[in-house]
């Protein structure tokens, strides 16, 4: 037995945390490859910048031994993987405000003119103590442009050198710390979910014991009530064998005796049945097969059954059951409840008569028990659908009766999602209304 989600708010609360933790390591997870990045980009940068510097006055000095110089830088790429392009670049006129390089460990590169770097050749020429750096993007690779001044001697800027670095290696390893982040997730997310069970579980067994619990109270308290209603009866048909046991006597008190003995032997056999229907209601066994139905058809006959009791009674019972009109009932346990408002009418009317109705709006399907009975008070009413309620006085007492049929009844027409109301007065008689809504095509 699962226990449907939304009736358990601990488990809400299990989701809202699980979500918590995800979204707080995605947070950490994100901070920490920013951190990275960023230590890894200074990390490149320092690199390249002290390799400038070092660099720079070394290429002052052999400005006028290109040769030379060029097979030092080659030199320096081969050390430094990273470096892809390794050129000294110079200001021209030709095109004006351009920049070509000068001289590259690459010599395809010479006198190719430089694009997009303009911005820091310019800062370098300006302030020559230190390098500049640029970031940009090709292709989806990340590359790090850096230019530093070349001093001569007298303080004149021979050129710039210009590296451009690829970045590919450490974003690679980024990559990989990502990667084995999204897998520790991916773990973690996977240890929520057990929890998350095993939980539910727990949550289930707690839910399953606190009804066990309730039901054994129920139990309990049923039995209780049981075993005092059942003594009644029995207690006046022990009564009644001891004075017909009692041997002469006449004729008409030995029929009381064993009339008396009859009614307590069927109030003992409906208490029997009616407590058996209590205590499927209350451990939720009692199933409904609902299906769309017109009544009207069961509504007469019922009548017919009852209308020879009421007959034999000196009561008239008349009955008006519209048809064509469609409500979602379980037949069986529909003439249950039509059967024991009708009983209780005959049962509780003297003289007078009964009569039932039904009928649709556009609404609504209302069947109307009426009767011209002992009727009752306004304090019986508001105890009339309680378990084992019968009202004080002989009118009532004299009759077999449980007091179970009305709370049945009432269980029953709110299984069908119907309602049932009572209005009456003492010793006028009593109207019940059982209302169901019309059943759609
Ligand atoms: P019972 O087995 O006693 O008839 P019910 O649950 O059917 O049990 O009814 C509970 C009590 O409600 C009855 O004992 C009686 O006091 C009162 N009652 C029920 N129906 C009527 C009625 N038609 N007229 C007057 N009183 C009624």
């Amino acid at each position: 037995m699962f226990t449907p989600f939304i009736e358990r708010p601990q488990l809400w609360l299990t989701i809202a945390m699980a979500i918590a933790i995800v979204a707080a390591f995605l947070y950490t997870a994100n901070l920490y490859i920013g951190i990275a990045q960023q230590a890894q980009d200074e990390l490149v940068n320092v690199r390249i910048g002290s390799l400038q510097d070092a660099f720079a006055p070394l290429a002052a000095e052999l400005s006028d031994q290109s040769d030379v110089l060029r097979s030092y830088m080659r030199h320096l790429q081969e050390l430094n993987p990273t470096i892809v392009d390794f050129d000294i670049v110079s200001p021209t006129s030709t095109p004006p405000n351009a920049w070509v390089v000068t001289l590259s460990a690459d010599s395809a590169r010479e006198n190719r003119q430089v694009f997009r770097q303009d911005f820091i050749l310019h800062l370098a020429q300006t302030d020559t103590a230190r390098s500049f750096t640029f970031e940009s993007n090709q292709s989806g690779e990340r590359y790090f442009s850096t230019a530093r001044a070349i001093v001569l001697r007298d303080g004149a800027v021979s050129g710039i050198v210009l590296t451009r670095q690829t970045l590919s290696a450490a974003d690679a390893q980024i990559a990989a710390s990502t990667h084995k982040a999204s897998v520790t997730l991916i773990v973690i997310l996977l240890f929520l979910l057990l929890l998350f069970f095993r939980h539910a579980r727990i949550i289930d067994y707690a839910a399953l014991y606190r009804k066990l619990k309730e039901v054994d109270m129920l139990k309990d308290e049923f039995i209780a009530m049981a075993s005092h209603e059942l003594r009644a009866p029995l207690t006046a048909i022990r009564g009644y064998v001891d004075v017909l046991k009692g041997g002469d006597m006449p004729k008409a008190t030995q029929d009381l005796s064993l009339e008396r003995i009859d009614i307590s032997a069927r109030e003992l056999d409906s208490l029997i049945v009616d407590m058996l229907d209590v205590s499927r209601i209350e451990q939720g066994r009692l199933t409904m097969n609902l299906s769309r139905a017109d009544v009207s058809g069961t509504l007469v006959e019922i009548c017919d059954t009852w209308h020879m009791k009421a007959v034999e009674k000196g009561l008239t019972l008349t009955c008006e059951a519209a048809p064509g009109a469609f409500i979602m009932v379980d037949t069986d346990r529909f003439r249950q409840v039509i059967v024991n408002l009708l009983s209780n009418s005959v049962k509780y009317t003297q003289k007078g008569s009964i009569g039932l109705t039904a009928s649709a709006d556009e609404k609504y399907y209302t069947i109307s028990v009426n009767d011209t009975g002992i009727g009752m008070t306004n304090d019986e009413r508001d105890h009339l659908f309680n378990k084992f309620y019968r009202a004080e006085g002989r009118d009532v007492r004299d009759q077999a009766g449980t007091g179970l049929g009305l709370w049945i009844t009432k269980q029953i027409v709110e299984m069908m999602g119907a309602s049932i109301t009572v209005e009456s007065i003492k010793g006028v008689g009593s109207h019940f209304i059982v209302r169901f809504a019309l059943a759609k095509e």
